[in-house]
């Protein structure tokens, strides 16, 4: 490694963070993480803390996970790439694929396309449902429809299909034909209605009017997150998503799942489709798939749509789409042996049993700070706490506020993550009730501090 003087003075001179102004990173320069072990991070001047955030929601079996490492070194000396496009395969894509089929088959997912990251598997199922409904003969079937606050990924479908103002309006125009509903956010709606389970049925009247109003026969998809991830961690009611597969069906428009963070356990689920009893067109899986540990993603297909894809000789059907690294075979690996440990580890029962610790903590830290005006959990270990100025108004947190608790609290052993006013936990799936513990003293202490 470079001497530490070298890296801190060149922290932001020559490359710019995603999702960061350049001009912050400037200013404040980003932690330098110079190593990890078990479900803890060490920045570059030796400073250990327990990583709340799991590298991006995506380090479900924490940073030592051998036999991970041991697949992705064994496939460097066997095969390091070939490409899967016509005319080749290996063995470890399918090898994959098999395991795939048997993980999903719950959820009715029976085929997979390989990708190289979530937003990757986003823009495979949006230009896939299309396809799929041009081999139908509805070949009118063009727009999606979506919620808002929904987060889908930074290509320009998933860009369009998003639900955040933040990661659109600096790069409009976008994919004409994409429509936003309400989420169902019993915090923050338009219909002020607090009643989760009222709210959805608010939020599912308005997707019905939606596609009265589209026309349900100029509609390819919906695409929706089980329990919505960057938005602020959103649960949905139980009756939304099923209500929403319900309209999709009636009306013909396929739904695609995005599961790039809900995929692999970390609901408590093993997917958040089966949370909600759902079974999806398509699921967008990425993160996780490999620990992190090698950039791959993979979209599951139903039986029903593959059908329509696999019987059609006419040409319509041809998969003009794919990247150069689908089906990578060191992802393939990685994939298979992350696959291997989270089913051993069944590390979606302590996903549920730390997410409910975690959430009882953050429930006591609301009643203890005014500054937090909600707290999101209850399904494994995605968590958030809404920061506000007012409770009552549900105003803004005073524009320092957010940092000023992520700072104190990593100095105190947690790494948070920061999107907004909220606070976002989304901890290894191996985390003990020690490591909660932890995280949440952490906390404490940063809103203290604040
Ligand atoms: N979909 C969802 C639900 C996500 O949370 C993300 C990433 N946070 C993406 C898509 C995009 O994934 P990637 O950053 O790997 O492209």
């Amino acid at each position: 490694m470079k001497d530490e003087n070298f890296l801190k003075a060149n922290n932001a001179r020559s490359l710019w963070h995603p999702m960061t102004a350049p001009s912050d990173s400037l200013k404040n320069p980003p932690a330098i993480i110079t190593g990890a072990s078990g479900v803890k991070i060490r920045d570059i001047d030796g400073h250990e803390v327990v990583d709340a955030v799991g590298g991006l929601w995506n380090v479900n079996l924490g940073y030592s996970c051998q036999p991970v490492k041991d697949a992705i070194a064994a496939q460097l000396d066997a095969l390091p790439y070939y490409s899967i496009f016509r005319g080749t395969s290996n063995d470890k894509v399918i090898e994959l694929a098999e395991e795939l089929r048997d993980f999903f088959a719950p959820d009715g997912l029976t085929r997979a396309f390989y990708t190289s990251g979530g937003s990757d598997s986003v823009e495979t199922a949006l230009r896939l449902s299309r396809q799929y409904h041009k081999i139908k003969g509805e070949p009118g079937r063009i727009k999606y429809l979506s919620l808002k606050r929904g987060y889908h990924g930074t290509h320009f479908g998933g860009a369009s299909v998003n639900g955040n103002a933040n990661f659109r309006t600096a790069y409009e125009p976008l994919l004409p034909g994409c429509h936003h509903i309400p989420a169902p956010f019993p915090y923050r709606n338009p219909f002020n209605e607090a009643d989760p389970a009222k709210l959805a049925q608010l939020c599912l009247q308005a997707l019905e009017d939606e596609i009265a109003f589209q026309g349900a026969g100029t509609i390819a998809a919906f695409i929706m997150e089980p329990i919505l991830g960057a938005g602020g961690v959103i649960p949905p009611h139980e009756s939304f998503m099923p209500g929403v597969e319900k309209i999709c069906r009636k009306n013909g428009i396929l739904l695609i799942a995005d599961e790039v963070i809900t995929a692999f356990g970390r609901t408590g689920a093993w997917t958040g489709s089966r949370l909600w009893g759902v079974k999806p067109d398509f699921t967008c899986t990425a993160k996780a798939i490999t620990n992190a540990y090698f950039p791959f993603g993979a979209v599951m297909i139903s039986e029903a749509v593959a059908e329509v894809f696999e019987k059609d000789e006419t040409g319509k059907a041809a998969i003009g789409h794919g990247y150069t690294y689908s089906g990578h075979p060191v992802g393939a690996a990685a994939a298979l042996a992350t696959l291997a440990e989270t089913k051993r580890l069944k590390v979606n029962e302590n996903a549920a049993a730390r997410g409910a610790q975690l959430f009882d903590g953050l429930k006591a830290l609301k009643d203890k700070y005014s500054v937090i005006g909600d707290v999101r959990g209850g399904h494994g270990l995605m968590l958030a706490i809404e920061m506000v100025g007012d409770r009552a108004t549900k105003s803004a947190p005073d524009k320092a506020v957010p940092g000023k608790v992520q700072k104190v609290a990593y100095e105190a052993g947690a790494m948070v993550r920061v999107s907004g006013p909220n606070i976002i936990l989304s901890p290894p799936l191996v985390i003990t009730d020690a490591d909660a513990a932890v995280i949440l003293a952490a906390l404490d202490k940063g809103f203290a501090a604040v």
